[in-house]
């Protein structure tokens, strides 16, 4: 991953995250759907909905070329449905795009949050290797909830040894992330969870940290301590040469292609391209920008956004073509802060996604959400600036 990274941000792959399942049985208090939600066991998304996502995808690379394809389903358990849903998905996405789109890095990630039996899981783990297809591999996320340490600790750990045996025994690959709320970052300190993916040798380790109009109580009640978690987690990961983030590496790529550039000649050349490449439907078919700062960050309704364009009545090329502007709008908007005007990362803020967490507070003090807003703060209104200083300081040092 580490190697491959610079490389995907330039080149034409194209991202698309797809949220069709909020079903879950777990609690991470970190996570962006409702209790409502999580209690369903069907998919979030119509079938008439995906259909017509399909087609629109079929018809966005008939006027665009794009070398891979990386197709996330997210944000629920897709392992709470019946197993047949997620096969006959995979199986309709490798039909129509397989030959087209076959490259090392084409993917088809679903999200799981294991909390069935370990017996269980690895019969899906081998079921789902029997009809992965090389040329856009299945994968799967596995979303852990620290709270189950102490909670539900044999779950935990049949849960960690699934990971262990799905991607080391099996050799069917997983990937590992988590919510970071302060109820999480109190369960586990950065350290733990570096060592869940250290004992596993897995490449790559995923935080989101993705505070909505759901979850701030929970996300954004106490910033220091999320910010010590990431920071720590962060200086782990840069004196590692064998594991990494993907919210490091894609720092470290746009800060190389940013070089040089001003806050609007960036916004004039890279926003089309950003938007273009990496897109997010949700449940209702609308069809969103999304960014990675810490985890992935559309502009959802729950983080206080108001979507434009949907699938039904409008296709991805022109949805693209109308998003990008609002996106440069929000982007400048959100270091108009008195706080943001001495910080050096002012630039490469504006450009990274860090806006999304900026606009939800914004949004949020209308309801009240969060009493003593950051905004209102002499600070950093989110975890930006720790990263920043972080991941460009131990670069910096190390050349
Ligand atoms: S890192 Fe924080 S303080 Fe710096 S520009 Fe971004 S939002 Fe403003």
């Amino acid at each position: 991953m580490k190697n491959n990274s610079k490389e995907e941000y330039k080149s034409q792959k194209l991202l698309i995250t797809i949220e069709d399942v909020l079903s879950c049985p777990g609690q991470c208090p970190g996570c962006l759907t409702s209790l409502q939600d999580r209690r369903s066991r069907e998919p979030s998304m119509a079938k008439e909905v995906m259909h017509s996502l399909i087609d629109r995808i079929e018809e966005y690379m008939s006027v665009n070329t794009f070398r891979s394809i990386e197709i996330v389903l997210v944000i629920g358990d897709h392992l709470y449905l019946d197993l047949s849903y997620i096969k006959s998905l995979y199986t309709m996405f490798v039909e129509r795009f397989g030959d087209k789109l076959a490259h090392d890095d084409s993917r088809f990630v679903f999200s799981a949050a294991l909390y069935q039996h370990y017996d269980a899981l690895y019969s899906y783990a081998k079921e789902l290797k029997s009809i992965n297809d090389k040329r856009i591999p299945l994968q799967i996320n596995a979303v852990l909830d620290p709270l189950n340490i102490q909670r539900r600790a044999s779950l935990w750990n049949e849960q960690l040894k699934f990971i262990d045996d799905c991607y080391n025994k099996l050799g069917f690959p997983i990937e590992v992330s988590m919510n970071l709320s302060v109820l999480a970052a109190n369960a586990m300190s950065p350290r733990e969870y570096y060592i869940v993916a250290k004992d596993f040798n897995l490449p790559e380790i995923i935080v989101n940290w993705t505070p909505s109009i759901n979850n701030m109580a929970y996300t954004y009640s106490d910033l220091k301590i999320i910010e010590n978690w990431i920071q720590e987690f962060t200086e782990l990961l840069l004196n590692d040469d064998d594991l990494t983030s993907d919210y490091i590496e894609a720092l470290l790529s746009r800060r190389d292609s940013l070089l040089g550039l001003d806050t609007i000649e960036g916004l004039n050349q890279q926003i089309k391209p950003l938007v273009k490449n990496y897109l997010y439907i949700d449940s209702d078919g609308n069809i969103l920008p999304r960014f990675d700062a810490v985890g992935d960050l559309p502009h959802h309704k729950t983080f206080g956004y108001n979507p434009s364009y949907n699938i039904r009545e409008h296709s991805l090329e022109e949805a693209v073509d109308g998003i990008y502007r609002e996106v440069a709008r929000s982007m400048l908007k959100s270091t108009t802060l008195d706080s943001c005007q001495s910080c050096i990362h002012k630039s490469f803020c504006t450009l990274s996604g860090y806006h999304v967490y900026t606009d939800l507070l914004r949004h949020s003090s209308k309801f009240d959400i969060l009493k003593n807003s950051p905004l209102h703060k002499d600070r950093c209104p989110h975890i930006g600036k720790v990263v920043f200083d972080t991941v460009f300081k131990e670069k910096d040092d190390k050349h």
